[in-house]
């Protein structure tokens, strides 16, 4: 096994499908992945870091036992690319949707790549049939009561139910 670490980081409010299908795809290219889920930034996350990181936490059980890269799920506050650093990582995972995302994803890259040129910053695709979700519309459509079972797993469902009371 080689020792090439990658970092996938996130907000992760809650974790998708979406997410998933990313975590399992980064498995396959890097030895042992971080997922590095943010703190509560700015943004204003809808649950706490200890409750997105249990999610997590459940979410990926399955996969520590696929035979791909060992997984690691840390919370970080700091800026990404020092804490890149710090857990040796060579490698940023993000996943990239529609367009929408280019523009974000494409300055946050070259920006962590002026700061830190010894990271790379890679970009995986969702299988088709995950590509679209996000968090946000899934927060969304769980407040209005809609159906979130294609989006997320039974246990953040049931998770996010709790929640708004529904
Ligand atoms: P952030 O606040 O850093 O964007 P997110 O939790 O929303 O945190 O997303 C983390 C990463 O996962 C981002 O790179 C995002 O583009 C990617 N991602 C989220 N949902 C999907 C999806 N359905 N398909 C592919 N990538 C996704």
């Amino acid at each position: 096994m080689g020792n090439r670490i990658g970092i996938y980081p996130g907000t992760f409010d809650p974790v998708t499908l979406g997410h998933t299908d990313i975590i399992s795809r980064a498995q396959k290219v890097v030895d042992k992945l971080v997922i590095a889920v943010a703190g509560n930034d700015g943004k204003g996350p809808l649950f706490p870091l200890t409750e997105r990181v249990a999610l997590l936490e459940d979410e990926i059980s399955g996969l520590r036992t696929n035979g791909y890269a060992e997984i690691e799920i840390v919370s970080f506050e700091s800026l990404l690319v020092n804490f890149a650093v710090e857990v040796g990582a060579s490698v940023i995972i993000r996943g990239l949707r529609a367009v929408s995302d280019f523009e974000y994803e494409f300055q946050m890259a070259a920006m962590n790549a002026r700061m830190q040129p010894d990271v790379e910053t890679v970009f995986l695709m969702a299988s088709d049939r995950y590509q679209f979700i996000s968090s946000r519309f899934v927060k969304e459509i769980a407040r209005l009561e809609g159906d979130i079972s294609h989006f997320v797993s039974p246990g953040v469902s049931a998770h996010l139910k709790q929640h708004f009371g529904t």
